[in-house]
C-alpha cells in the first residue's frame, strides 16, 4: 500500500473537495461562487462547534446567509461552493434546532470521512485567522482578503499565508517490539508513539532521529514514511513513520515522557484485553501507526481487540 493509500484512510484527511486555488484570488470568480443560489454554508458557534444532525453536517443555503456575511471559501464539492462563515451563529438562532453543536473531535467520531475532513479544513483556516490579527513585522492589524486564505498587512504591505506546523510521529521497532510512552497527564495506562515538531532548518528524517533520542535515549537507525494526517489543534500537520532502532536501552532523556517501554505484539494484545494498556482513539494516527505495526509484523488487527479506544 502506497503512502497516499495509507493517508487516504486516516481522519481529516480523505476531503473530496476541489479548493479552486487557481480560481480564489480572482475576485470576479469568487463573487459567482458568493451568488450562486446553490452554495452551501457551514456554521459554527462562539465555541468552534459545528451543527449537526444524524449523523451529517447541518448547512446553511445561500437563501439564509446575509448577502455581505464574511465568508471564507473552503473550494468546491461537484461545483456546488462551499463556505464557512467568519462570524459564530448563537445556535438559539440556528434554523435546525435539533442539530447538536459538536467540536471537531466529537464530530469526527460521528461524521463520514468527507465531511470530517471538511470541518477540520474550516476549522484549521480559522485557527489561523484567530492567531494572525496583526502583522508580524510591522505590527499593524491585518486586513483578511476575500477568500479568507491570506492577510494584508496595510502598513508594510506584506501578505501573510496560512501556516502549518509540522511534526513527526513515529512508531520505533527492534526486533519483535514497538516502542510507545505516556506523558504523566495522559489518562492512566495510555500509551502513544512518540511525536514532536519538526524544528527549523531540520528535514524530517533528522526530527524523528532527535525526538526518539531526545525522549527516550533510544538511536534510529533508519525511518520511512507512512502517512499525513492534518490535525487542526490548533495547526499542525502530522507526519507519520515507521522507524528502526539500534537497541533497547531506554533512558527517558528530557523529561517529555513519564514512562517509555518495549511492547511485543502479544504485550498489546493482551494488555488491551486486560485494560493494563490503552492507546489513542482510531481518528488519531498514533492508532493506524499501531495498527499498520501489528498487522505487518504479527498479523494482529488491532480494531478487533476490546479497549482499543
Ligand atoms: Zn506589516
Amino acid at each position: 500500500m502506497s503512502s497516499a493509500e495509507r493517508t487516504r484512510h486516516n481522519a481529516f484527511a480523505n476531503s473530496p473537495l476541489d479548493r479552486c486555488g487557481e480560481h480564489r484570488i480572482d475576485p470576479g470568480w469568487l463573487a459567482a461562487q458568493r451568488r450562486a443560489p446553490d452554495g452551501r454554508y457551514l456554521a459554527c458557534d462562539s465555541e468552534g462547534r459545528t451543527p449537526v444532525f444524524e449523523g451529517r453536517l447541518c448547512w446553511l443555503d445561500a437563501a439564509t446567509v446575509a448577502a455581505g456575511a464574511p465568508v471564507n471559501f473552503l473550494g468546491q464539492l461537484d461545483d456546488v461552493p462551499i463556505f464557512a462563515l467568519r462570524e459564530p451563529v448563537a445556535p438559539s438562532a440556528f434554523p435546525f434546532p435539533d442539530a447538536a453543536w459538536l467540536d471537531l473531535r466529537s464530530a469526527a467520531s460521528v461524521l463520514p470521512g468527507d465531511e470530517a475532513g471538511l470541518v477540520a479544513y474550516a476549522r484549521g483556516l480559522a485557527n489561523w485567522q484567530d492567531a494572525t490579527r496583526y502583522c508580524g513585522y510591522c505590527g499593524a492589524p491585518l486586513a483578511l482578503a476575500d477568500d479568507g486564505h491570506r492577510a494584508a498587512c496595510p502598513g508594510c504591505g506584506r501578505l501573510h499565508f496560512p501556516r502549518t506546523d509540522a511534526a513527526i510521529i513515529v512508531i520505533v521497532e527492534h526486533g519483535d517490539a514497538c516502542l510507545l510512552g505516556r506523558q504523566a497527564a495522559w489518562r492512566p495506562r495510555q500509551y502513544s508513539t512518540l511525536a514532536g515538531f519538526v524544528e527549523p532548518g531540520e528535514s524530517l528524517a533528522d526530527a524523528v532521529r532527535r525526538e526518539v533520542r531526545e525522549e527516550t535515549g533510544i538511536e534510529v537507525i533508519d525511518c520511512d514514511f507512512h502517512s499525513s494526517q492534518p490535525w487542526p489543534f490548533p495547526a499542525s500537520l502530522m507526519l507519520g513513520f515507521t522507524a528502526i532502532a539500534a537497541g533497547r536501552t531506554i533512558h527517558l532523556a528530557d523529561g517529555e515522557l513519564e514512562d517509555a517501554r518495549w511492547f511485543t505484539a502479544r504485550d498489546i494484545a493482551d494488555g488491551l484485553r486486560d485494560g493494563s494498556l490503552r492507546v489513542s482513539t482510531p481518528m488519531s494516527i498514533s492508532y493506524r501507526l499501531i495498527e499498520h505495526w501489528l498487522r505487518t509484523r504479527a498479523g494482529v488487527e488491532l480494531s478487533e481487540l476490546p479497549h482499543a479506544e
